[in-house]
């Protein structure tokens, strides 16, 4: 699949494919930093170590450059 897609909220007139407009959030575990998606109505619990303190990220904007 193709991954250069930037998934903008409005850019290019194309409809995304996925008709549930429920967007999970990504948060980010406060113990092990591991990305969890969690949903509105889904409580808030690192699926790793199950630690419950997660940081919400924001845009995917954030660029996160790691050195190679
Ligand atoms: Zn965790």
């Amino acid at each position: 699949m193709s991954s250069a897609n930037t998934g903008a909220p409005q850019g290019t007139g194309t409809t995304s494919i996925g008709s549930t407009r429920v967007q999970a959030s990504e948060y980010i575990c406060a113990d092990c930093a591991a990305l969890n998606e969690v949903r509105p109505r889904e409580p808030i619990r690192c699926r790793e170590c199950g630690h419950r303190v997660l940081y919400k990220q924001r845009t995917k904007r954030m660029l996160h450059f790691e050195a190679r």
